[in-house]
């Protein structure tokens, strides 16, 4: 199947034309330097198909030289905006060397049209594998997308290599880039239909890594970046009907600072925001992974611990109180800041249907303030299935 190479090219340019359009409208209004790159890329992509369109119109220093450069140039951008986004640290040198590498080896072969092919295929291909790998590795999120994009970035860079091995081996088969056969036509399909996937895949990534960051912010504490309360709040409810199915036991911690705002009128609020960050690693260390933590407020924590009876809880509730205890927080002044936490326990016991959520918090916080009221860095457990401080 040979197509009209100036069909070919025409519809080429205005896809390239569209996708750069729509990207540049779905992006107004929240540019970042990834989407600033990927639409640049797009734009000198564009001149470059126009050089090459303009072959025997134009000199040929501009329509093979210029425009095979600007051709690696938006595939570095496209790169480029690969390593802002995944924070990927290449550096610009390297990401961008291959297009001056194009500009040396096709300004020495301007009349060596297998030598442009197999250069040009090698390096094109070379920037398609680097393009692939940092999309592939970096981040372990969006799988199925970045496979999806991955792979498409793999095609290309096979196609590109393919290019070259038979510039190498029948330099005829692969004639001038405006000149029409079959391998022109596949080369020009498969580049259309890749361009398309990666920068639907790039507007889609883009998407993912937005919607996670709106996830994040709704249901996270901006400060500990534990689990918000309303969340917390959502979760346990969900655990709570979880153990009442299975017929399971369901612990709950309550934790708060000792003296918390000495801290604060001591050191400050900045350090004691500083404070509020490490304990929580601390307190989470010593979780399990179906664990739910949560900040309840100010220097209030809560804890939910699926299938796990009161005692199990009290244990567990101990040792993160023991792990407070010996926290030592070295600030910039180098005086080393301690700080303990009192813990108030309930828990639901297996098989018993009859206790809501707010039961089990108010249990939890009779029992914190028990502690707090028997002196401060103490766990104190209340027995919901035999109440004693309820009635105190
Ligand atoms: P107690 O042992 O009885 O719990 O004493 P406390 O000082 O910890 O308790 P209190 O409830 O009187 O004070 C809690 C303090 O926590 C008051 C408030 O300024 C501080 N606080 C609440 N939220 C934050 C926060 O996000 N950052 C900082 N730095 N302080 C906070
Ligand atoms: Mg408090
Ligand atoms: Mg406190």
């Amino acid at each position: 199947m040979t197509l009209d190479i100036t069909t070919i090219l025409v519809l080429f340019l205005l896809n390239n034309l569209l996708i750069t359009a729509l990207l540049a409208v779905s992006f107004r209004g929240r540019r970042t330097p990834t989407t600033d790159l990927w639409i640049a890329s797009l734009a000198v992509q564009t001149v470059a198909w126009i050089l090459f369109v303009a072959r025997g119109k134009i000199p040929d220093s501009f329509s093979i030289i210029l425009a095979a450069s600007m051709l690696s140039l938006s595939w570095a951008m496209l790169t480029d905006a690969f390593c802002e986004f995944f924070e990927f640290p290449l550096k610009r040198s390297w990401i961008y060397f291959p297009a001056l590498l194009t500009l040396a080896a096709f300004w020495w072969n301007l009349d060596n049209l297998a030598n442009r092919n197999i250069f040009g295929g090698l390096i094109f291909s070379a920037q398609y594998i680097a393009a692939a790998l940092i999309v592939l590795t970096r981040s372990d999120k969006w799988r199925a997308l970045r496979t999806f994009i991955g792979i498409t970035a793999v095609v290309m860079a096979i196609m590109l290599f393919a290019r070259a091995a038979i510039a190498f081996h029948a330099p005829a088969t692969i004639p001038a880039l405006n000149v029409a056969s079959p391998f022109q036509t596949i080369t020009f399909l498969v580049g259309d239909a890749a361009r398309l996937a990666l920068s639907f895949g790039f507007l889609l990534l883009i998407e993912a890594k937005r919607s996670d960051e709106i996830t994040r912010l709704a249901t996270l504490d901006s400060l500990t970046e534990a689990y918000n309360r309303r969340t917390f709040m959502e979760l346990a409810e969900r655990e709570l009907a979880r153990a009442r199915r299975y017929r399971q036991p369901l612990g709950l911690m309550f934790l708060d600072l000792d003296h918390f705002k000495k801290v604060n009128d001591t050191h400050g609020h900045l350090t004691g925001d500083t404070v509020l960050r490490q304990i929580k690693k601390v307190a989470e260390s010593c979780l399990r992974q179906q664990d739910v933590f949560g900040r309840y407020g100010g220097e209030e924590f809560c804890v939910l611990l699926p299938d796990t009876d009161l005692a199990g809880t009290q244990i567990l509730a101990d040792r993160m109180r023991k792990d407070i205890e010996n926290f030592v927080l070295r600030l910039d002044d180098g005086t080393q800041l301690r700080i303990t936490a009192s813990i108030g326990v309930s828990a639901v016991p297996a098989g018993v249907d009859n206790i809501e959520l707010d039961n089990l918090i108010e249990y939890a916080d009779l029992a914190l303030y028990q502690a707090k009221k028997q002196g401060r860095n103490l766990v104190v457990a209340e027995n919901m299935a035999e109440p004693t401080l309820a009635m105190a």
